[in-house]
């Protein structure tokens, strides 16, 4: 499947910049449970990308995923930025030729395998994980009110980080301790769909 260039461009930009606005309020959220860099990892790494949006627009959809990607790995560092990078490079490797709901929830499904792959994690550890795997339930049942149904699906899976006892990443260190508090993967997480789903709301494509 590919999308066009100029779509291309305003789904980087909306990520980008949803990221970019909400840097603080991650910084703030990994201050609690880990070292307080998830905000400015992020932002470094959608600044980079910003960069050369140009480029990356141009490219066919399965080879600006893996660009967007590679620069997540390069910039982000932290935990975080090689298991976006994997899930995003892992999602330009899995896309459908047709662009079909079943292909692109199948290659959505295997980017996270990837993810989990990397990170030796899986559900329940209080991580992006915890908000990408129900996303990922629900992409594949279809449906009605599919994108209204991601939203509130990604909103709900972060909020239900709050309780958990984090068991993978820098979080894991608190132990007990980093229950009460949302992951800031998981969020950043919720950022990125809510951004992504405003795009494709707006083009009147989900
Ligand atoms: P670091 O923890 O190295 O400071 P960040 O602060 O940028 O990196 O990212 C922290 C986020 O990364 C966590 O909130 C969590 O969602 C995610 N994360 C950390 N370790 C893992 C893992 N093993 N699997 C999945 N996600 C993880
Ligand atoms: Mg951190």
């Amino acid at each position: 499947m590919n999308l066009e260039p100029a779509l291309q461009r305003k789904l980087i930009q909306a990520v980008a910049d949803q990221v970019i606005q909400h840097a603080d309020e991650l910084v703030a959220l990994d201050q609690a449970v880990g070292d307080g860099d998830h905000g400015l990892n992020m932002k470094r790494g959608f600044e980079a990308v910003l960069a050369d949006v140009d480029k990356i627009s141009a490219l066919p959809t399965p080879e600006a995923l893996k660009a967007v990607g590679m620069a997540l790995v390069m910039k982000v560092g932290g935990a975080s930025g090689p298991l976006y990078g994997t899930l995003f490079m892992a999602m330009g490797k899995g896309l459908p030729g047709q662009a079909t709901l079943v292909g692109v929830s199948d290659a959505f499904a295997a980017a996270i395998d990837a993810v989990k792959a990397r990170g030796k994690s899986d559900v329940g550890a209080k991580t992006m994980l915890d908000v990408l795997v129900p996303l990922s339930a629900v992409l594949h049942q279809g449906g009605a009110e599919l994108s209204a149904r991601l939203r509130a699906c990604a909103s709900a899976a972060a909020t239900a980080t709050v309780p958990m006892k984090a068991t993978r990443g820098r979080a894991s260190f608190l132990g007990e301790r980093s229950i009460g508090h949302m992951d800031p993967g998981a969020r950043s997480s919720e950022l990125i769909v809510h951004a992504i789903l405003g795009v494709l709301e707006q083009e009147e494509i989900a």
